[in-house]
């Protein structure tokens, strides 16, 4: 029986949305996640996303049915580990496990449990990587994207909203990598010359939330 998307929580069919959009959009965006990998690191970004989301699609499409939505997002974690190489596989894969591991054994997220599994990625990504807000990396698109999703659960908005505002925190999170200096990951490398470029961890990211509003929006 087809489950249906309600505004108020998120059950496994949602995660397994979530997961089918970031495909998506990864896969449409992987040229340019690859050509802003390009001017600042090793131009494999887009591809390394590409791989790990198809490769997680995959493996849903395979096993996600009985899943429990913490089981589906270690699932996408351990997959992510497995696939892509270069930094963003071990820093989204944990950043999947944390959540999953966050929201235990719930049958459905609700905004409080949804606003634990963000910052539990975002924690397992700081925690592996070191990085900080204006480091010019996921963190700056990711810390307040979380901010911005804790807020508006607070305010009782509903979780598509929610989301919305979480993508929308992630995108200015984005563009503001452009002036900065880079100072994690191969981008650091460059030094100074890394500013003025957009962060290619950070646009992907921001992909990543954006794809959640819109699996929660359907
Ligand atoms: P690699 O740099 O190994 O080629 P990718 O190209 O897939 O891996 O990913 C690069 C992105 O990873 C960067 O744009 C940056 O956003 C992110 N990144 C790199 N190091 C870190 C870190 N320590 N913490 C958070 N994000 C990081
Ligand atoms: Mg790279």
């Amino acid at each position: 029986m087809t489950r249906v998307i309600t505004e108020t929580t998120i059950p496994s069919a949602a995660i397994v949305a979530w997961m089918s959009e970031i495909n998506v959009a990864v896969q449409r965006h992987r040229d340019h996640l690859t050509q802003l990998d390009a001017a600042i690191g090793d131009g494999d970004h887009g591809t390394n996303m590409a791989r790990g989301f198809a490769a997680v699609q995959t493996t849903l499409t395979g096993q996600g049915d009985d899943l429990l939505p913490g089981q589906l997002l270690i699932l996408c974690g351990k997959t992510l580990v497995a696939t892509v190489g270069g930094a963003s596989g071990p820093l989204w894969g944990t950043a999947f496990r944390h959540a999953g591991r966050a929201v235990g054994a719930a049958t459905e997220l609700d905004g409080p449990l949804l606003v634990d599994a963000l910052d539990a990625a975002l924690a397992g990504i700081t925690g592996l990587g070191r990085a900080s807000v204006g480091d010019a990396t996921i963190v700056d698109a990711l810390d307040p994207a979380a901010r911005a999703l804790r807020s508006a659960v607070q305010a009782g908005a509903p979780l598509s909203q929610a989301a919305g505002a979480a993508a929308g925190a992630a995108e200015d999170g984005c563009k503001a990598t452009i002036p900065l200096q880079a100072r994690k990951g191969r981008a650091s490398y460059l030094g100074e010359r890394s500013i003025g470029h957009q962060d290619p961890g950070a646009t992907s990211t921001a992909l990543i939330l954006r794809a959640l509003e819109t699996a929660l929006s359907r």
